[in-house]
């Protein structure tokens, strides 16, 4: 663990309001409590089972973030205590967490992922299918979820004229969207995007959460 740079990462995170996701899959139990007797509250996992457990031994107020592919079936395990899911990339997902939200009378924060970098590999949602979601006359029947903001992740390069560019038109759909869906909704508010590599550049374009592991915990 490097906590010379988790506190450096805090400070270049300060001036913009942002706020810290501490990636910690694959992660001991104990590096979490050591960045949680800290302060640190925000972890994110990308497994539903490891988090899931982590939930299980770790101090009740952290707040965990699932920011890998969710699957539905899954779903239900994380329902009780999930603080947000960044990784919404349909409806019938999103349906799925309503219903399970309902089941324990909550309402979980919600980000629509979308797909920024050409790379064919990474989860997401167009541009397109996003509107399509948010026009779906069964979305707006949804009353135990929130959309909280979007999710993106830029391509894995070095070239950062094109990270630039992702993570650019993220923050502008992000505008576009908040404009035409949102205006009485303050909630939707949230921009994740930025990783170890890149959330300096992510922060230029209006990050509220990055999520950061490696730089802090160690590679993986
Ligand atoms: C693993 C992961 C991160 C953190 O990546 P690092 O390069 O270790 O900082 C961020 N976002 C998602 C979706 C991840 O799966």
């Amino acid at each position: 663990m490097n906590l010379d740079r988790y506190r450096q990462i805090l400070a270049d995170l300060a001036p913009h309001h942002a706020r810290l996701v501490a990636v910690s899959k694959t992660k001991p139990v104990e590096d979490i409590q050591t960045l949680y007797d800290l302060g640190q509250r925000i972890f994110g996992e990308n497994k539903v089972q490891e988090m899931t457990a982590k939930y299980e031994s770790l101090p009740k107020d952290i707040q965990w973030h699932l920011i890998g592919h969710l699957q539905s079936n899954k779903v239900k395990y994380i329902a009780p205590y999930v603080s947000m899911i960044h990784s919404v990339d349909s409806l019938s997902l999103l349906t799925e967490i309503d219903r399970q939200a309902a089941k324990h009378n909550r309402i979980i924060s919600c980000l629509l992922q979308i797909h920024i970098s050409g790379e064919e590999t990474k989860f997401g949602l167009s541009e397109e299918e996003a509107t399509t979601l948010l026009d779906d006359p069964s979305f707006t029947q949804l009353r135990n979820i929130q959309i909280a903001g979007l999710m993106g992740m830029a391509s894995n390069t070095d070239d950062e004229k094109k990270i630039n560019a992702e993570f650019a038109s993220l923050k502008n759909l992000f505008d576009t969207l908040r404009s035409k869906y949102f205006t009485d909704q303050p909630t939707f508010k949230e921009l994740s995007m930025g990783m170890s590599s890149d959330y300096h550049i992510a922060l230029h374009h209006g990050a509220t959460l990055v999520r950061v592991g490696s730089d802090i915990f160690g590679s993986r």
